[in-house]
């Protein structure tokens, strides 16, 4: 036998050298007003609900992923992604904002019919979102040099046109707000990860097609379908 451990997922950290060592991968669903009832749905700002994907679903920017098997509907989620960089546990929203690292821009692709029907089944999502090179992320800019993102743009195109368009400002639960409830159900730290969630305007990719997603103040971030 001669089984070889996987690398270590590592983000680059903007303007450095340094990187960025991925423990977890959580995503919140439905922050946008917009987007959850464009979902049939609607926020619940006391109770975020949150799901998972590997650290091996990581995709740096700038990648050509193939078209996954096992949907007919893959569709893109523009995030504003929060980097953790302080262990907390059970903390209140400013100490949370402490924790926080920096941000990214993210995108959380997903199989939408499989979520839809796992949806309707009352079964688990995580055929739908834990798809390999789903979990596509920008370069991380560290706090220090960005500060903390409360509004502006978060927009996202593909093949030139915009599909997607809104405001930081409309998060249900900001990021401080995120971590400060889900560390009350974990011990975060350095390398935990959480996708913020998604304005309305979200929709199938096909291959060949070019996503292009922009945050003000944050970057940019692109994936290409491969054909
Ligand atoms: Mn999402």
């Amino acid at each position: 036998m001669n089984f070889v451990a996987s690398s270590p997922v590592l983000v680059p950290i903007q303007n450095t050298d340094e990187t960025y060592p991925v423990n977890r991968l959580f995503f919140v669903g439905q922050n946008y007003e917009d987007h959850a009832k464009e979902m049939g749905s609607e926020t619940n700002k006391e109770s975020p609900f949150f799901f998972t994907k590997s650290p091996s679903a990581y995709v740096p920017s700038d990648s050509a992923i193939p078209y996954p098997p096992g949907t007919k509907n893959f569709h893109h989620e523009m995030e504003l992604v929060v980097a953790i960089g302080k262990p907390v546990f059970e903390v209140e929203t400013e100490a949370a904002k402490q924790a926080i690292f920096g941000y990214a821009c993210g995108l959380d692709m997903t199989r939408r019919d499989l979520q839809m029907e796992a949806k309707s089944k009352g079964l688990p999502w995580d055929m739908a979102k834990d798809v390999e090179q789903s979990a596509v992320l920008s370069e991380i800019a560290s706090v220090e040099t960005i500060g903390h993102p409360e509004s502006g743009l978060i927009e996202l195109s593909v093949n030139g046109e915009i599909r997607q368009s809104g405001d930081l400002r409309d998060l249900v639960n900001s990021p401080a707000e995120l971590v400060s409830y889900l560390s009350s159900f974990y011990h975060l730290g350095p390398g935990d990860l959480i996708y913020t969630g998604t304005p309305s305007g979200v929709g199938p990719v096909l291959p060949g097609d070019h996503i292009e997603g922009y945050i003000q103040g944050v970057g940019t971030i692109k994936l290409r379908i491969s054909d």
